[in-house]
């Protein structure tokens, strides 16, 4: 049986990771789909500490799951389809591989809704982002758009608008989903217009990337095109809770429910990173909770007396 078994291979996976690994525990970590999470498609990343100039987001994660492997922990490319937490030993499938575990820490983080639009994939982190917070300082001084209605996009629209020249808020409805108090900001700010009721329906590019969008009227069905600097998706996130919510307490929006910092509803079973921060889904924050929850993963073991 393994001591600790960790889910996913983000900032917050790895980083537990490597603090179960220099404990002596010798973790396993299933990598999942997106082997590296969401930074593995970002380009540039400038806020994580430690760098003096932008680190590429898929380097960045190399060299986290490096320094994981070099202090003991194994990475299996597989990805968990079911669990069983309804005993003491948790009991996890990867495929049809049975584990069995004291402890699982999960960190399979949360995936930007996009619009899935032609070329998306292509143009994301080449003017296409679904992180203001992470991609707005490049923007600086340029024109921008959000997608959204609801407190994402208002949130987002306010961190650009500080840093853009101008801020487009694009929403396929005359109403809204975000709080009254982030509307109004938004509304209020003079580098931000609102362009309602529509929706993005293609991405215009040239050699260098993005170079606009065509608006589509959700209601007359008109199009027009627009020149921008850059998109950011504000349409929300998904976490992957999906194959632990049979056992694990999850928010309205399947965030997984911590309390004491990074403990679930399950004993033995700890979550950490944007699975369960619906909140800041930063990767300095997502780190410093995966160094948590192998602390306190690390003290249930020895509590248990495994
Ligand atoms: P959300 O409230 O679900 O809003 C998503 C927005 O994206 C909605 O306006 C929705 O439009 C739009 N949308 C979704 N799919 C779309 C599509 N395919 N095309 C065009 N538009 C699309 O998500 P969220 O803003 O991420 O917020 C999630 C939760 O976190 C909320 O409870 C929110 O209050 C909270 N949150 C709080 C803060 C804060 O307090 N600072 C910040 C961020 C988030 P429709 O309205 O037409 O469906």
């Amino acid at each position: 049986m393994k001591k600790i078994t960790i889910v996913g291979t983000g900032p917050a996976g790895l980083t537990a990771a490597i603090y179960a690994a220099r404990a002596g525990f010798k973790p396993t970590v299933y990598a999942g789909l997106q082997h590296g999470g969401q930074l593995t498609t970002t380009t540039d990343i400038e806020n994580f500490p430690g760098f003096s100039s932008a680190i590429p987001g898929p380097e960045l994660m190399a060299a986290m799951t490096k320094q994981a492997e070099h202090v003991g922990a194994t990475i299996i490319y597989d990805t968990i389809t079911k669990v069983d937490f309804s005993q003491k030993t948790l009991v996890m499938w990867a495929e049809n591989t049975r584990i069995e575990s004291s402890v699982v820490i999960i960190s399979t983080g949360a995936t930007a809704k996009t619009l899935a639009l032609p070329d998306e994939a292509k143009l994301m982190g080449r003017g296409v982002s679904t992180c203001a917070t992470c991609d707005g300082f490049f923007f600086k001084g340029k024109r921008v758009a959000v997608i959204g209605g609801g407190d994402s996009a208002m949130e987002e629209a306010l961190y650009l608008a500080n840093l853009c020249s101008e801020v487009l808020l694009i929403h396929r409805r005359g109403e809204f989903r975000a709080s009254k108090i982030m509307l109004e900001r938004a509304e209020k700010h003079p580098k931000i217009t609102f362009k309602t009721p529509y929706t993005v329906s293609k991405l215009l590019a040239d050699a260098a990337g993005l170079s606009g969008i065509r608006c589509l009227n959700t209601v007359d069905e008109s199009s027009e095109d627009l020149p921008l600097d850059g998109l950011f998706y504000g349409i929300g996130h998904t976490p992957n809770s999906e194959v632990f919510k049979p056992y694990i307490a999850t928010d309205d929006h399947g965030y997984i429910r911590v309390h004491d910092y990074t403990k679930t509803n399950v004993p033995g079973v700890f979550a950490a990173g944007d699975i369960a921060d619906p909140v800041f889904k930063q990767a300095v924050t997502a780190a410093g909770m995966g160094c948590q929850a192998a602390i306190q993963a690390t003290k249930y073991i020895e509590e248990q007396g495994h």
